[in-house]
């Protein structure tokens, strides 16, 4: 990705393809309206209920809903429930919840394509009646086969030889009304015949050639139930159900451009409100799948505990992960919006929520894996309180007192019995300032029968307390701690990419098509049910958000139980879009 300054001179990317006007969708609507095709603006969100909402989907939204807020207009929730194997009810409401988490508002519009059925059958009867579709006996995989497929010639240029006609391409019309009214009684068998629009089959567009719009399936719809035995296909049902509800503009991920002919056919042979479909670039994003089939298959075969797992891009993840509404909307409008398909770093979707994150979050102290430093010639009892700053990033956030006493807790990783080189932490003889508190010189440590050191001991400087250096004393340390008389138990838990490669279904090196779930990250979670915190944490509630200092910013999970709250690892305190940006 390209670097430019915003106004702020701050670095940012470019949009995805490196310097395209990320703003040509409105380009495009600003032309109809010039042009009087439209008079207004209105787009819709088409999520299909067979999963959770992903972090491309929070670009569709950006798009379907700002576009619409751009030009006064406005975008309507639809749910593109043709397809009655794999929708359920229990999508629809995590799909609402989600948009309205991130913040967008469908009012009363929301709308399901299940609902038009009916009218969708009445514009399937006017295309037979215009003799542009008929009833064809072929079953699916006939039809495949006669439409054909794409061969690289010897020149190793794609090329699509005409396919070839269904014998039941010319039925007469009266026959196809009769028998399409039959499909729809259910005189005939799952697959036994299908309604297919009259179009051209040696169209080099495949899509083109005779595609079928409706199918005999006797699932039972999640809405609808057993009311229909047929049901419409995608590329029928979209445009008119988009005609349906007056929608000016159809926004959509680029790899359905190679359908639009098809669109515009529809629109054009069910003579209705003229909608346009546009396309803009899909998301995807390094070290995760964005498909809800692949997601769908990593609930399913319990990869993760569920769609709302915190690995998962789904935005329940994300939510429970601890991202914030602001964070992904920042996300998405400086990606831009850009008309050729790119994969963005997953670092600089972790830059965004940093940069939200650190504003907004208070510190506070945890200790993950907790060792005793105990202070020898303190003789302060346990009354000491120290002033702890709650967000250097927020001046109205106020402090705190925290307790100071003989014993306190470590974090292990911050002492060395042998320090190796460039340890500015604790070891014998070396000095280091407690955050908030005093400068303390290590003394040695106590160890069990078997060598593991189980206290650090040390002695403090009484002249130190709260960042005091009367000396001028320098201290190449300074780490964070908790009194063990008041820190509480928590558990945490510490994500890392559900992928341990960028392109999880990238070919394998001998070129034949990659796995995700070859490239599953053993190493995901790791879960730490010893964990310290101060005394705050206990009174917490799912999603406050912290920044643990040193550690990293942290969100409560919903599985905390009374007397044991969980904190889910956000994201790291290091920049390492930073470093990319830096090293080019
Ligand atoms: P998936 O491949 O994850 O199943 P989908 O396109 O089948 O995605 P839908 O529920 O049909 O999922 O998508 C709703 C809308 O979101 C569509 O307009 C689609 O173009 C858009 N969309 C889906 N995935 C992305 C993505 N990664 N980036 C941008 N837009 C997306
Ligand atoms: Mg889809």
């Amino acid at each position: 990705m390209n670097e430019t300054n915003d106004v702020s001179g701050r670095a940012v990317p470019e949009t995805e393809n490196g310097g395209e006007s990320s703003d040509f969708i409105s380009e495009f609507i600003k032309e109809d309206l010039a042009a009087g095709r439209f008079n207004y603006v209105h787009t819709r969100f088409p999520p299909e209920p067979n999963g959770w909402l992903h972090i491309g989907h929070c670009k569709a939204m950006m798009v379907d809903f700002s576009m619409a807020e751009k030009f006064g207009g406005k975008c309507n929730l639809r749910f593109d429930d043709t397809n009655p194997e794999k929708e359920d009810i229990s999508y629809v409401e995590a799909i609402k919840r989600d948009v309205k988490w991130l913040g967008f508002d469908w009012e009363d519009r929301e709308y399901y394509a299940s609902d038009y059925y009916e009218y969708l059958y009445d514009l399937a009867v006017k295309i037979i009646k215009k003799g542009k579709a008929y009833v064809d006996d072929l079953s699916e995989d006939k039809i495949s086969e006669y439409r054909g497929t794409a061969v690289p010639d010897k020149n190793n240029i794609t090329q699509t030889p005409p396919g070839r006609d269904s014998p039941w391409r010319d039925r007469g019309v009266e026959e196809n009304l009769d028998l399409f009214a039959r499909m729809r009684a259910g005189e005939f068998a799952d697959g036994e015949k299908t309604l297919r629009a009259k179009i051209n089959m040696a169209d080099p567009n495949l899509l083109m050639r005779d595609p079928v719009m409706y199918r005999i399936r006797r699932d039972i719809h999640y809405r609808t139930g057993n009311a229909w035995c047929i049901y419409p296909m995608y590329d029928f049902q979209h445009p008119l159900s988009d005609a349906k509800e007056g929608i000016t503009h159809s926004l959509c991920s680029l790899e359905y451009e190679i359908h639009r002919p098809l669109y515009d056919w529809f629109i054009r042979e069910a003579e209705v409100f003229p909608s346009r479909q546009i396309e803009f670039s899909r998301l995807n994003l390094t070290h995760t799948v964005l498909s809800k089939r692949y997601l769908l298959r990593l609930v399913q075969e319990k990869y993760v505990a569920g769609w709302d797992d915190p690995r998962m891009p789904t935005l329940a993840g994300l939510r429970r992960r601890g991202y914030t509404p602001l964070a992904l909307r920042n996300f998405i409008s400086q990606i831009g919006i850009a008309k050729t398909d790119s994969t963005v770093d997953i670092a600089f979707l972790e830059y965004c929520l940093r940069e939200d994150l650190n504003k907004t979050s208070p510190r506070v102290m945890a200790v993950l894996k907790p060792l005793k430093l105990i202070i020898e010639n303190w003789d302060g009892g346990s009354d000491e309180e120290l002033e702890a700053v709650n967000n250097p990033e927020d001046e109205n956030a106020g402090t705190r007192k925290i307790r100071f006493t003989k014993e306190l807790w470590i974090e292990k990783d911050d002492f060395e019995e042998t320090p190796p080189p460039k340890y500015f932490r604790l070891f014998p003889g070396n000095s280091v300032r407690l955050r908030y508190g005093y400068i303390v010189t290590c003394t040695g440590c106590d160890k069990d029968a078997s060598g593991n050191v189980t206290a650090v001991r040390c002695t403090y400087d009484p002249a130190t307390r709260g960042g005091n250096a009367p000396d001028n004393r320098k201290v190449k340390g300074t780490i964070h701690w908790l009194s063990v008389l008041d820190a509480v138990p928590i558990e945490v838990r510490i994500y890392d990419y559900l992928f341990n490669v960028e392109k999880p279904m990238a070919p394998k090196p001998d070129g034949t098509p990659g796995n995700f779930l070859d490239n599953l990250n053993p190493a995901s979670l790791e879960t730490i049910t010893d964990a310290r915190g101060e005394p705050c944490l206990a009174s917490t509630r799912g999603g406050d958000r912290f920044q643990f200092e040193r550690l990293g910013y942290f969100v409560r999970d919903p599985d905390s139980v009374n007397g044991k709250p969980v904190f889910n690892k956000t994201v790291g305190l290091r920049d390492t879009w930073a470093k990319i940006v830096k090293k080019g």
